[in-house]
This record gives structure tokens, sequence and C-alpha cells, in this order.
């Protein structure tokens, strides 16, 4: 160790952090997708016949179009390389999808195409191929779909980037550290108290200023859970909040006035910012349901947490944050500082049983 590292200070010296090697390097955040996002590819049978003669390609695929449009599979290709060696053909192309056929006992190429929509000239065999009954909507179900079948993809770089694990910077992830850091901290605190050991950081990540820090406190109160905690005095920060954690030293927030961009109340009720909108909140484990719907209700822009929780609604045992139906989304990220989260979690004997976080 050196004699650097040696000063033992609650403040965090970023300037050190930052752009040298230190523990940040010892964690990976992966962002928690969606359920069609992380979903296996679907796929739907089809009728497909080689192309033996390939000059009859586009009138083919020109006539396929008009009879049997793939509209309900847009992201379908027509027309695949066949790459078999030792293939007689080059290139395959889809007929219709069997739901679309018409319904017959012995289906052949004559059968589905009428004389007078598509002549048959230069295909061979009929045979059956599943194909992806969905877009793809990330890289690797892309990579999956195209194995059974050509398919556009529409690419988020930055969800191919985040699923890598190298959505942020080195710079970025020293700063992640440390707010999980404080998270850590005040979880500890918490646990000194008695209560369950979580904690919760909010965080303005444009001025990277720390809003909030709040612990779990449940002993107090059942539903005062870490992130609830740490909203709330988000509230308080801005001249609300319903409670008061002035006793435990380890919760605690900026007031607005001594941080210039936060959200203050405007006069004008219109222009309000809602309690956390465009903040991160930093949490040990993943929150609960009552916890995640507190989120979503308080604009949380991001969430990033620790370690994953049973009953977890960000990503567990439900997706709360890409839930189509609610009037807010967020993303969320796992991961951050996992190693130091997860002992706290196993250390804490409350987790052991079925508790909520
Ligand atoms: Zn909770």
């Amino acid at each position: 160790m050196s004699n650097e590292e040696d000063t033992n200070t609650m403040e965090p010296q970023m300037k050190r952090w930052k752009g040298s090697v230190c523990d940040a390097d010892s964690w990976v955040a992966y962002p928690v997708l969606s359920d069609e996002q992380s979903q296996d590819v679907e796929l739907t049978e089809a009728f497909a016949a080689p192309i033996v003669n390939k000059k009859e390609t586009s009138r083919l695929v020109r006539e396929l179009n008009s009879l049997y449009p793939l509209n309900s599979l847009p992201h379908i290709k027509r027309v695949r390389a066949c790459k078999a060696k030792g293939s007689l053909h080059p290139l395959e192309v889809l007929i219709c999808l069997i739901s679309d056929a018409p319904d017959m006992k012995e289906v052949s190429i004559d059968s589905l195409l009428p004389s007078d929509g598509v002549k048959p000239d230069g295909l061979g065999e009929l045979f059956v191929v599943k194909v992806p009954a969905r877009p793809p909507l990330t890289r690797p179900q892309f990579e999956l779909a195209s194995q059974h079948w050509p398919t556009s993809f529409h690419e988020d770089k930055l969800v191919t980037v985040a699923l890598r694990g190298e959505r942020f910077t080195p710079t970025q992830k020293a700063t992640m550290h440390l707010y999980m850091m404080s998270a850590l901290t005040a979880a500890k605190a918490g646990k000194e108290l008695g209560m369950e050991a979580v904690g919760a950081v909010v965080v303005d990540p444009k001025t990277e200023r720390i809003v909030a820090v709040g612990h779990d406190c449940r002993g107090d109160h059942p539903l005062h859970h870490a992130v609830m905690v740490c909203i709330d005095l988000v509230a308080r920060s801005q001249g609300g909040g319903c409670f008061c954690f002035d006793r435990y030293s380890a919760c605690r927030f900026t007031p607005a006035a001594s941080n210039p961009s936060q959200n203050v109340p405007d006069s004008d009720a219109g222009s309000q910012p809602y309690i956390c909108t465009g903040y991160d909140l930093y949490v040990t484990r993943e929150p609960c349901v009552m916890c995640a719907m507190a989120l979503v209700h308080s604009r949380i822009g991001r969430v990033f947490y620790g370690t994953a929780s049973l009953d977890g609604a960000l990503g567990t045992k439900y997706k709360i944050h890409s839930q189509k139906d609610l009037n807010h989304r967020f993303e969320v990220y796992k991961g951050v500082l996992s190693k130091a989260c997860e002992d706290l979690s196993s250390s804490d004997d409350h987790n052991k049983k079925d508790s909520v976080q």
C-alpha cells in the first residue's frame, strides 16, 4: 500500500482515483434489459424453395411479394444465399408463412402458387423452414436470428456496447465506484443500528454531486427501505419530504441552495420537475416492487445496483423500469461494486430469510 492510500478519509478523492488504476476495474456494469430485448429468438414456420434458375430471381421475388407479402415480418429477407457446400442451387426463397398458406391437405409448389399469380419456373422442391418471428432488438438476438434466416437489424449501438460491459469509460466507472462506496458506507452505518444492510445514494450526474444518501430505516417503520428513505431525503433537499431522518447521521442530503442546478420547486407548477428528474440512484441491492414504483413516480433517470435480490423488481422478479404500460421508463445497470455489495447482503441476517429489500 502506498503512502497516499494510507490517508484514511471519508471524502472521496476524485482526482487521485480518476484515470488511475483503482478497484473500479474489479467490476463490470451490465444493463438490465427488457424482456423483449433479452428473450430468446421466437421462430415461426414458413414454406421455402430453392431457386434453381437464378435468372428468375427478381421476377419470383416480385410476384411472391405481391401474392404473399410478408407484412407481419418486415425484418425478414425474402431470399437467402445458400451457403451449404456442394449445394446445387445458390439461392433459396421464402414462399409464404405456413399460417398464411391456403388450407389444403397436400401442399406443393403448384398448390401454393396459382398460375395467374406466380409462375413456378425456376423453383425447386418445397421445404419448411423456421424464420424469426420478431425483429431482433439486440446484437445477440440478431446473431441468433440470422442463423435461421437472414434478418434486418436496426442496431442500437449503445445497447451493444452496454451488453459488452463497455458502456462506461474508466473515468465514469471511477466516479460510479465512489457513489456506490457511499451507498455501502451508509448501509454499514444502518446495519450498526440494527437495520437491514442496504444503502442508497441519489446523485446529479450533471454536476457529479451527491443529492442524498440514505440507509434502511425499517426499524422505525416497515416501509422505510433505503430507496424510500433516499427519495424522501431528495424531497427534503427541495423543501419537501414527509419524514425526518435527522437522528441518523449517515442519512443526509445536500440542500438545494448549495447546489444551484438541483431540482428546485418552481413557482410555476407546470414547469416543476419531478423529485428525481435527471438524477441517478446507486443502491447496494436490487430494489423491491415498492421502491421500484417509487422510482417510477419520482422519475429517476438511471438506477445502478450492486447485487440482485430474490424479490428484486428491476430484473429479477420484475422489470418495472421497462414496463410499457407505465408512464416512465429508465435505464438500469447491475454489478457496480458487485462483490462488496454481495458480501454486504450475505452478511445481513435478515436477507437470508425471505425478506423484501
Ligand atoms: Zn424496497
